[in-house]
């Protein structure tokens, strides 16, 4: 076993080193923090963006040093102490401060005064037979999207199993090389938690259009091997797919592990406060791990998964670590490349009672917005980056677009924006 060492040095520790918790370390230094900042990572790869893995990274059209979301020489400019490879298994906070003590599993120990938690998600395994066959794989991390790119050339028929973003757009890459591709879904839609009914049509008529094949209502009950690698997919009404390679986006469980264990309350993820303060307040938390009330949808404590909410919840967190002005919270955005489609989504559609299409979807180029007790709450743009502009900058101001203005399509979006 390796032995405890121990530091002398105290300051700010950030487990997590995704786009939220560089996002704080950055935050902290933009705001005059002089004291320590140690970054820990279990990735063996420096903070990198993870949208790409699933679109132009996978495609080959991106190489990896472009993943990185910063150089190396910027840790030492900033001053930042990243420790990649580094897992945080335990957590001792001092009593009456603020502070603590860490410790890796390589028997590390990290002196802190302040902690933020920046521990990500992970990918919801597959619960079937055959799951660690050859030829099923992942998409979450670089390794993970390493080792498809270096599979896609050799397969021929590809399963993707889950009709959420990540596998749609993998199922896009996939078919964009020419493969034979079945998208599997559990539910009677694609992209069933995240868009409404006609995004969810145009997307399954889209794939299909550019030769993939949409199952839905379908479920996985097994994955089939032969000499240790994948060969099929046993569906529950006993169909069988061939597949000599599976890609499985069935979405991702907020790791809370070390929350827990400091005893912080914890929903789905860390449940943290609009100063992203967590039920001790004096941890932290940001991105994809915390479970947050939004101003916009204040009735709701909400999992946001988004580079968008990663970098700006970042930021507060790092406010409330100095006690700083808390800077305001931007609207959601999130996008999807697939295939020559790029969705892009402002806000939160969740709740909405009303829906208008702004054009016509079998032209691929349209977006729906989404109201709620009458007023806007958000749209996906699909190849429309101008309304997907205006109805940002609409729920920005608090403001909304009539329903019945906007289907009009002669008149630019922006324009139709009113105050409340
Ligand atoms: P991701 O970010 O991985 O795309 P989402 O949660 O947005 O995650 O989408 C995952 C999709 O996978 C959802 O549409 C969900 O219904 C689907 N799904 C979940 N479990 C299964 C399963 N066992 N078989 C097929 N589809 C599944």
């Amino acid at each position: 076993m390796d032995t405890v060492t121990t530091e002398t040095e105290t300051g700010t520790l950030i487990v997590g080193a995704g786009e939220a918790g560089l996002g704080i370390a950055v935050a902290l230094r933009n705001a005059g923090y002089t004291a320590p900042v140690t970054i820990t990572g279990l990735e063996a790869d420096p903070p990198y963006q993870r949208p790409p893995l699933s679109k132009e990274f996978l495609a080959g059209e991106m190489d990896e040093e472009n993943l990185l979301l910063r150089a190396d020489d910027f840790y030492q400019d900033k001053d930042l102490r990243l420790l990649t490879n580094a897992h945080i298994e335990d957590i001792v906070l001092d009593e009456d401060s603020a502070g603590g003590t860490a410790t890796t599993s390589a028997g590390h120990a990290i002196h802190f005064d302040g902690l933020a938690l920046a521990t990500g998600a992970s990918p919801r395994r597959l619960p079937v037979p055959g799951g660690d066959l050859d030829g099923v794989c992942y998409l979450r991390d670089i390794p993970d999207a390493r080792r498809l790119r270096t599979l896609l050339p050799g397969a021929t028929r590809v399963v993707v199993v889950g009709g959420g973003y990540i596998g749609l757009e993998a199922a896009a890459v996939a078919r964009g090389r020419g493969l034979d591709v079945t998208v599997v879904e559990t539910f009677d839609r694609l992209l069933q938690r995240v868009a409404a009914p006609p995004i969810s049509e145009f997307f399954r008529t889209a794939h299909e259009k550019r030769g993939a094949k949409v199952l839905l209502g379908a479920s996985v009950t097994a994955l089939r091997g032969s000499a240790g690698s994948v060969s099929g997919v046993e569906l529950s009404d006993g169909m069988v797919l061939p597949a000599d390679l599976v890609i499985i986006g069935i979405g991702v469980e907020p790791r809370i592990e070390l929350a827990q264990k400091l005893g912080l309350d914890c929903g789905r993820g860390i449940i943290v406060d609009d100063a992203a303060r967590t039920s001790n307040p004096a941890i932290v938390a940001a991105g994809d791990c915390t479970m947050q009330p939004h101003p916009l949808y204040p009735t709701e404590s909400i999992c946001l998964e988004s580079v968008q909410n990663a970098a700006d919840q970042a930021k507060v967190a790092a406010a409330s670590l100095m006690d700083g002005p808390r800077p305001e919270r931007a609207v959601p955005w999130f996008w999807s490349n697939q295939a020559d489609i790029r969705l892009q989504i402002a806000g939160l559609s969740m709740g909405f009672d009303d829906y208008v299409i702004r054009g016509e979807p079998g032209t691929e180029q349209f977006t729906v917005l989404y109201y709620r007790d009458g007023r806007l709450i958000a749209a996906d743009a699909v190849n429309n980056p101008h309304d997907f502009m205006a109805v940002k900058r609409a729920l920005a101001k608090g403001a909304t677009i009539d329903p019945t203005d906007a289907h009009n399509t002669g008149l630019p979006l922006k324009t139709l924006i009113r105050e409340i």
